[in-house]
């Protein structure tokens, strides 16, 4: 998603308590310096417009939540969203970063669960490597995940989801659970958010499908 850019919307960014600045000074500091508690953390890399990570932290207040996003003009429509509420979520902040360089921001074994939803798909093969579950991805979330726990990828774009699957081993992690058509799956859908990606593309038709990573 890229919208067109927004004037104003990296001085929205900056002065914003949504969102947080420097993300490298707090490299292993995340749940007592931005949360002041010591809960789990769980990131969405690619978090878009926010309808997701945002409904997750309402519906789980023991939980902190980490929305990155790589442009201010999509980042921003999540802080307007959270400006707007009565009770802002203090179990969420944002990030505007490039989630290539996650390990400068996240400690060994600091995040407790990763979200990636409708990522990127990067047709062109020689792009490969910035496709968000690629071999190269999933080692960096190895470093930042605490061991055995889980990336959870939802996609509607099947190329990509077939990718995902065959970098699963190629990257040593294991495949837990995979579904092409999630919204059938009345185990694996139940408690689902829908993001705004999947809002859309399942009302044209399209299946979801999902897997769950142990990396
Ligand atoms: N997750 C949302 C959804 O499902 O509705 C948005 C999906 S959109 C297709 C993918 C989002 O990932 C875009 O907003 C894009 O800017 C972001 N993104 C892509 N590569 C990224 C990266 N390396 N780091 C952070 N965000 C990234």
């Amino acid at each position: 998603m890229r919208l067109r850019n927004i004037p104003g919307a990296r001085d929205v960014i900056a002065d914003t308590s949504f969102c947080i600045k420097e993300p490298e000074k707090l490299k292993g500091k995340w749940a007592l310096k931005v949360f002041k508690n010591n809960n789990p953390i769980h990131i969405e890399i690619g978090m878009g417009k926010g309808q997701f990570i945002m409904e997750l932290a309402k519906r789980n207040p023991e939980i902190n939540y980490i929305g990155i996003e790589k442009y201010s003009s999509v980042l921003l429509r999540g802080i307007q969203k959270m400006e707007a509420m009565e009770e802002p979520l203090k179990n969420l902040v944002f990030i505007r970063f490039d989630a290539e360089y996650i390990t400068d921001i996240f400690d060994e074994e600091e995040i407790d669960k990763i979200y990636l939803n409708f990522s990127d798909p990067w047709p062109k093969d020689r792009h490969a490597k910035r496709r968000l579950p690629s071999k190269e991805y999933i080692a960096r979330y190895r470093q930042i995940l605490i061991k055995g726990h889980t990336v959870e990828f939802k996609t509607d774009n099947i190329d990509l989801f077939n990718f995902a699957l065959e970098q699963i081993p190629e990257a040593g992690a294991e495949l837990v659970v995979k579904t092409f058509d999630l919204h059938s799956d009345p185990v694996l859908n139940e408690g689902n958010i829908m993001t705004e990606y999947e809002e859309r593309f399942s009302s044209q038709g399209n299946k979801i499908c999902k897997c769950i990573i142990r990396v």
